[in-house]
């Protein structure tokens, strides 16, 4: 199947090539025809997928093909964090660059005016609940053109507590209106969402509760004063282009990424206190590869879409299998393999039992030498000892490549 089969707009071709995408990603190739035959749709998808484009691709062609007599954007796109909502715009600019769609991203840390105005100038809004919500308090927008509405990375939303948020925004819209709901995850709050927001929904669901399969996953026992030495070995020995560091506080983060730079590192940090300009500067550095270490927390991370990212760790384990998903989702996308690297201390042991659990793999156990600050890459492994950390490799699974 090419992309071609899905008879878009030329321009909508164009759009897809100057992109780089060849063939279609299975989410793609389910979801782009329900949506072009005007079904709600759930989709149950984690981020890597190429789940943007199933929604954004088929959207473009409904704009470009029919019309609406109110003005105002038809679309509006509902996400969890600024981060994905940028990225989410970026996708509809860069897919629609061969036609006159045009999209605005609506999110906090940044002005309200250009905001506004975008109202009356954008075929497609990309917002984040809360952003959102005050505009619409100010009487400030217009929503009543909107004919599509997107949640992506529901489950992520909920959990962010954003539900009484995006209540209140569909409380605005048109009662007829297609709807979309993403989410990598099922739990009960999302199913009666659906229930709630969908009409007769087209369920699509790509692996969604196993992590991306081109990803090699490995466990590291050790304990807390020991992370940082442990965390020194794995860098200086791993051939990362891009690594990402997830801590559990906002405070952590900051305090690891001074402490790496300490080390020799270049590393930056990325938390939800800190402005919008110095969250860019810190995505972007990353991005480009002026840092190719990045230490964020959950609520930043997700949804963060960099090609370059090769290694994922855990410096601190996350709470929940879902959130581990989330996580590794940032390595390994479109096809290409990564490196998914988690330090477990004695207090991380039921979280590690559930994620294996949920993989369905089993772990084999041998000697590692990673322990210690030692810069040598070619360095002798030792034999397991009571202090010694114990490296746990998943056996990797059969890998199936984004790009076929
Ligand atoms: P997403 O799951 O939407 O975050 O997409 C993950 C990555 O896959 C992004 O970098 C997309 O640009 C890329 N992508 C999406 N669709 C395709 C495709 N059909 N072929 C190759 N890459 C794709």
């Amino acid at each position: 199947m090419t992309f071609t089969d899905f008879s878009f707009d030329r321009r909508i071709n164009a759009g897809v090539k100057l992109c780089g995408y060849d063939t279609p990603t299975p989410i793609q190739r389910k979801a782009i025809p329900l949506v072009q035959n005007g079904h709600d749709v759930m989709g149950l998808a984690q981020t890597g997928t190429g789940k943007t484009a199933a929604f954004v691709l088929p959207i473009m062609q409904k704009l470009l093909t029919t019309t609406s007599s109110k003005s105002g954007p038809r679309v509006l796109v509902l996400a969890p964090t600024r981060e994905l909502a940028i990225q989410i715009d970026e996708s509809f600019t860069s897919l629609a660059r061969q036609t006159d769609i045009t999209s605005s991203i609506v999110i906090g840390g940044v002005g309200m005016q250009p905001q506004i105005k975008a109202f009356s100038t954008s075929n497609v809004i990309v917002a984040c609940p809360g952003r959102l919500v005050r505009l619409i308090a100010k009487g400030a927008v217009d929503l009543k053109a909107v004919d599509t509405l997107v949640l992506d990375e529901a489950d992520r939303m909920l959990d962010m507590g954003f539900l009484p948020d995006i209540e209140r925004v569909i409380a605005k819209l048109p009662a007829k209106r297609q709807n979309l709901l993403f989410s990598a995850t099922m739990p009960k709050s999302i199913l009666a969402l659906t229930k709630r927001i969908l009409v007769n929904p087209k369920t699509v669901q790509i692996n969604a509760t196993s992590p991306v399969s081109s990803v090699e996953h490995v466990f590291y026992r050790t304990q807390n004063d020991r992370k940082i030495a442990l965390l020194d070995g794995i860098i200086s020995r791993s051939e990362h282009k891009s690594m990402l560091i997830f801590t559990k506080t906002k405070h952590k983060a900051k305090k690891l990424s001074r402490k790496l730079d300490d080390i020799g590192y270049s590393s930056a940090f990325l938390q939800g206190n800190m402005s919008q300009g110095q969250r860019e500067r810190a995505l972007n550095g990353f991005r480009c590869g002026r840092y190719s270490i990045l230490v964020a927390t959950d609520i930043v991370a997700r949804g963060i879409d960099c090609d370059r990212i090769t290694h994922v760790v855990n410096y601190d384990m996350p709470d929940s299998v879902e959130t581990y998903t989330h996580r590794i989702g940032r390595t390994g996308r479109a096809g290409r393999s990564g490196h998914a690297i988690s330090l477990v201390t004695s207090e991380d042991a039921s979280q590690l039992q559930s994620i294996q659990k949920v993989m369905d793999v089993s772990i084999e156990q041998d000697a590692y030498s990673a322990h210690g600050t030692s810069r040598n890459n070619g360095a002798k492994a030792r034999k397991p000892s009571a202090h010694s950390p114990v490296r746990k490799t998943v056996q990797r699974r059969k890998c199936k490549p984004l790009r076929a």
